[in-house]
């Protein structure tokens, strides 16, 4: 099957010069992998590229996980072309209503986050500003779900890949596989790490690793070092939290370069990041929570992680 990169822009509001990238897989049948995120232009470019490339007449779109910047295109081209779309059973429930799964993973973080030394005014700011973004650009539509299921005549595969989100979900063509967000160039957001690096494991078999963003394809070396990437980043809490700190603390020492002062998707994501590092560690023995505080045992993972 021939795998074609297309990069998806994103309007300029939501992130100027960030890019999707999508695939074009055409053999027995046309597969487009994620959409992008929806917007007039995007409309407009995804159909003349895929027209350009013959390729219209799409006979399915699979979505690595249910997260905006890959599933909200994929409403327009199932109307559009007819092509079925389809996500994993895990991510299938947030796609039902996207605003009120954000609103729920929100009170989540919200807590969290109050607890632990955030503003809550501006953290509500924040909020207002993800859901409406959530609703704007999702539209509703007919998902199909699938686990682990074969497409094209068996020369398609998915697999489970959770980590970044509970149905995160790599395609499978021959030695390489289409992996969305679990995996990324540097770092990639993580709901639950422990799953995350079980799912790094299983890409490094793959001789070509075909990211969601960024430099595209990887190879096994890039996954090592996003493992690296996160055992610092675990061993900067450890160090963080060596005589006591605050959530806050945690994620101001972390994310140096981000305005803790501002209302944006931006406080929320460190913040989300940093929970789900304290979570990996907690299980895994390394820290403990007093109070408001976090305190660690070690300021070296003991063991290796993985
Ligand atoms: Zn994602
Ligand atoms: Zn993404």
């Amino acid at each position: 099957m021939k795998i074609t990169q297309i990069r998806v822009p994103f309007p300029s509001e939501y992130g100027s010069g960030r890019r999707t990238n999508a695939y074009l897989l055409e053999g027995e049948i046309k597969i487009l992998v994620d959409s992008g995120l929806d917007s007039e232009e995007n409309r407009r470019f995804i159909r003349k590229t895929l027209e350009k490339a013959g390729a219209w007449d799409l006979d399915l779109i699979l979505l690595t996980h249910g997260h905006l910047d890959h599933f909200s295109l994929g409403a327009y081209l199932q109307r559009e072309t007819g092509a079925a779309l389809m996500v994993h059973k895990a991510d299938s429930e947030m796609l039902a209503d996207y605003s009120s799964h954000y609103s729920r993973l929100f009170e989540e973080t919200y807590e969290h986050a109050v607890e632990g030394g955030f503003d809550p005014g501006l953290l509500g700011e924040a909020k207002i500003k993800l859901i409406t973004a959530a609703s704007i650009l999702s539209s509703p539509t007919v998902y199909e779900t699938f686990t682990e299921t074969r497409f094209a005549g068996g020369a398609v595969r998915t697999i489970h890949l959770p980590g970044h989100t509970d149905g995160s979900a790599g395609v499978v063509v021959d030695e390489a596989v289409l992996c969305g967000d679990a995996a990324i160039e540097g770092s990639t957001a993580v709901k639950d790490l422990k799953e995350e690096f079980n799912s790094l494991e299983k890409l490094k078999v793959f001789n070509k690793i075909y990211p969601g963003h960024e430099r595209s394809p990887l190879a096994r070396a890039d996954i090592e070092t996003l493992e690296a990437h996160f055992v610092s980043r675990l061993e900067e809490v450890l160090h963080v939290t060596k005589g006591g700190a605050t959530l806050k603390d945690i994620v101001v020492s972390l994310y140096k370069g981000i305005n803790m002062d501002q209302a944006s998707y931006r406080l929320i994501l460190p913040i989300n990041q940093v929970i789900a590092y304290l979570k990996y560690l907690e299980a895994e023995g390394h820290v403990e929570k007093r109070g408001r505080r976090w305190h660690s045992f070690r300021e070296r993972l003991a063991s290796p992680v993985v």
